[in-house]
């Protein structure tokens, strides 16, 4: 640790940094951040910053609004949309009471904290996620609503396209934030993009989510675009999903990995995907914590509606993908339901715990998916065992208010802080009227 601060403290030194960003994430998954004089930073690492929590989303209760942000050395990373001209640099911080508690409500926290479980039983856990999103002209809109930045389709090269200079811009400030990039392309939507992370551990994939989202942000106004995340910003095309694949690693070997089981699946992968089913409903108001969340799931083109699983197959909720010879240590699961606007601190914490709890109660693998989930009717649907995926967020909050494992995991505050957030949206967006039913209703009522 001590190298690691000093490492930090020269490149300060070294580079000329003039202000250091110090970034937490606060419950719902935005990002927030204080800068501080290059001076200050040694007494950070040691003292830490102090601020005022009870302004922040779901931190603190009132009575501990002091809370302290202590940067993570090994997060330091120069701000490459800042230029060289007086640099600016950012650290991840973890967040204590004044007496040094870790905050219960740092959604690092609480995934430093399960994935701390994890390794108590010899686990370390691996995520790649899949980011989708959606370039528009602008963040503002008339009637006619946002307008996407092109015509294209899924993998479609648009030369001189915006989204292409685009996506090349970003990925290179992604790898100079030593964030490595293994896909990107265009998505299905007119100006939807994708753009995948290389695989890494959880927590390290978690920080690089919001500094990804802050990343395209900003490449986005550079390019006089605007970039959303938003999970379903039209009703008309596919929605951003941020499909994740997961891996449990016991040492260094993949523990989903057995030599001649089928799909090379072992045991541990077999529970652990049983253990996402198992509790997908319940985890699904952090997965997926918006109103809007819930139109992608039910709005088709590729995004999940039933909990089932299968190998190779898009319609399942899990995916098993296809079995590359002589690359046993890729064995993973791909969650799919999770979307682009999740807390990935949270909703990371959620489907390790989900996971974990299949392997702890040796929880059964259901019969894999075959079909194509959404071509069978309902009931065939019911006979095989596949149950809908919650079908608004109210439906989503009533299945968190039962859970056990979320209130376990998430921790007492944080759960009861997301379950009264979500609530109060839920009660918001519940008294609008909306232009469907006014079409609908106005001239034959
Ligand atoms: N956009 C789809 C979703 O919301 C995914 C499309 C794909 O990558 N296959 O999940
Ligand atoms: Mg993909
Ligand atoms: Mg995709
Ligand atoms: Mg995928």
């Amino acid at each position: 640790m001590d190298k690691q601060r000093d490492f930090v403290l020269r490149t300060i030194e070294e580079r000329g940094v003039k202000f250091v960003r110090l970034w937490f994430t606060d419950v719902v998954g935005t990002l927030k951040s204080v800068a501080i004089a290059p001076a200050e930073v040694e007494g950070a690492f040691t003292e830490g910053i102090g601020f005022d929590g009870s302004a922040i989303e779901g931190l603190s209760r009132t009575y501990e609004s002091d809370l302290l942000a202590y940067p993570d050395p090994t997060t330091f990373q120069t701000l490459p949309w800042r230029g060289d001209i007086d640099p600016t640099a950012r650290m991840f911080c973890d967040i204590t009471t004044p007496d040094g508690e870790p905050a219960v409500a740092d959604p690092r926290n609480v995934l430093k904290r399960t994935l701390a479980r994890a390794a108590d039983r010899g686990f370390t856990f691996y995520t790649h996620p899949e980011i989708e999103f959606y370039l528009l002209k602008s963040s503002k809109f008339g009637p006619e609503g946002p307008q996407p930045v092109d015509s294209a389709g899924y993998f479609d090269n648009v030369p001189g396209g915006t989204a292409h200079d685009f996506r090349r811009r970003s990925v290179r400030m992604l790898e100079d934030l030593g964030i490595s990039v293994e896909f990107s392309h265009h998505e299905a939507g007119p100006g939807q993009n994708e753009i995948d992370l290389r695989y890494a551990d959880a927590l390290t994939t978690a920080d690089n989510i919001m500094t990804f989202r802050t990343v395209i942000k900003e490449v986005a106004i550079e390019q006089g675009v605007y970039a959303t995340f938003m999970p379903k910003p039209f009703s008309q095309f596919p929605g951003s999903g941020m499909h994740t694949h997961l891996s449990l690693f016991e040492g260094d070997a993949n523990a989903f990995y057995e030599a001649g089981s089928q799909y090379q699946l072992s045991k541990i992968g077999r529970h652990f995907i049983a253990g996402l089913l198992r509790h997908a409903h319940e985890i699904s108001a952090v997965t997926n914590q918006f109103v809007n969340s819930y139109k992608r799931l039910w709005g088709g083109d590729e995004a999940p509606s039933f909990v089932c699983w299968g190998h190779n197959n898009r319609s399942a909720l899990v995916r098993v993908p296809l079995y590359k010879p002589n690359k046993g240590q890729s064995a993973r699961v791909e969650y799919r339901a999770i979307d682009s606007a999740a807390n990935p601190y949270l909703a990371f914490s959620l489907l390790l715990a989900a996971g974990m709890k299949g392997i702890e109660e040796g929880y059964e693998l259901p019969a894999e998916a075959e079909d194509d989930v959404w071509a069978l009717t309902d009931s065939e649907r019911r006979a095989l065992g596949y149950s809908p995926l919650p079908a608004s967020l109210d439906h989503a909050i009533e299945f968190m208010e039962n859970s056990e494992l979320v209130a376990e995991t998430l921790g007492e505050q944080v759960y009861n802080y997301v379950l009264a957030n979500k609530r109060a949206e839920w009660r918001d967006y519940r008294t609008q009227v909306t232009p469907f039913e006014l079409q609908r209703n106005v001239e034959i009522l």
